[in-house]
């Protein structure tokens, strides 16, 4: 399978803005070998933090995800201890199936095919024809889809661990508000209760003082004044609403009495 140009040419052609092709070179770039011509880089979460391998590269940090011979992908799910050999190099611990093993014997000292030619081995080495056409085979090919199975896991645990990591925040920030909101209607209840204490001994004088401005008002000497006022504005009321008639009245009336009076003495 002839594969298209490599990443570097590809980054070089590219006309897009220096930031995006800042970033382009970022993720271009393998974390481990440095290689900027691996074709595919590979996006995972390696120990809590993001990573970007090539497939080489990518192989060599995950041993115990497949195996290293028939490129299965195992999947958090490896074969029994009974089914498998495991690389007796301590950096590697790579799981081989049983049968992909060969015989090696001992196991114990059963060595993966990266771990025997540790400068050489390569899991991902593109096939170049004299033109300068670049290829892979079956085996390379199988490499490069476990490498991506190994990726696409390692990102969908690193969605749901992200979705944990948010739901744990979001908890916490519901809890922060509401002892927030608790603390605020403290101090409010406190606030108040404050208030009504300063208010309490204010209202106690502000009542005596009024029981001692209306005393004087309740003396008789006050009294007698209120009423004799009370008693002039009736009497000038009366009058002045008597002054049509009763007034006129009475008098006429009272002459006509004496007139009668004075006739009968006669
Ligand atoms: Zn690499
Ligand atoms: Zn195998
Ligand atoms: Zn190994």
């Amino acid at each position: 399978m002839n594969l298209p140009s490599s990443t570097t040419p590809t980054t070089a052609t590219s006309t897009s803005p220096s930031s995006d092709s800042t970033e382009t070179n970022f993720t271009e770039r393998c974390d481990d070998c440095g290689s900027r011509d691996s074709w595919v880089i590979h996006t995972v979460r390696l120990r809590g933090t993001l990573r970007f391998f090539c497939t080489h590269c990518l192989l060599r940090n995950h041993p115990t995800s497949f195996c290293p011979s028939c490129f299965a992908f195992y999947d958090s799910s490896p074969p029994h201890p009974s089914r498998r050999v495991t690389c007796s190099n301590s950096k590697c611990h790579s799981l081989t199936h049983i049968q992909c093993a060969g015989d090696a014997k001992p196991a114990s000292s059963y060595l993966c095919p990266p771990c025997r030619n540790p400068t050489s081995f390569s899991f991902f080495r593109l096939i170049v024809d004299g033109n300068g056409c670049r290829s892979v085979d079956k085996t390379l090919s199988e490499a490069f889809l476990c490498a991506a199975k190994i990726a696409a896991s390692s990102m969908n645990k690193a969605v749901i661990a992200a979705k944990c990591d948010a739901d744990r925040r979001g908890r916490e920030a519901a809890l922060a508000r509401k002892r927030a909101r608790e603390a605020l209607e403290h101090v409010v209840m406190l606030d108040e209760k404050e208030k009504a204490r300063s208010v309490m001994p204010k209202l106690k004088e502000s009542s005596v003082d009024r029981v001692i401005d209306q005393k004087p008002k309740l003396s008789p000497a006050s009294n007698n004044g209120t009423v004799k006022e009370t008693e002039s504005s009736a009497t000038t009321s009366t009058t002045t609403k008597n002054n049509g008639s009763t007034e006129k009245q009475n008098p006429s009336m009272q002459l006509a009495k004496v007139k009668q009076e004075a006739d009968a003495s006669r």
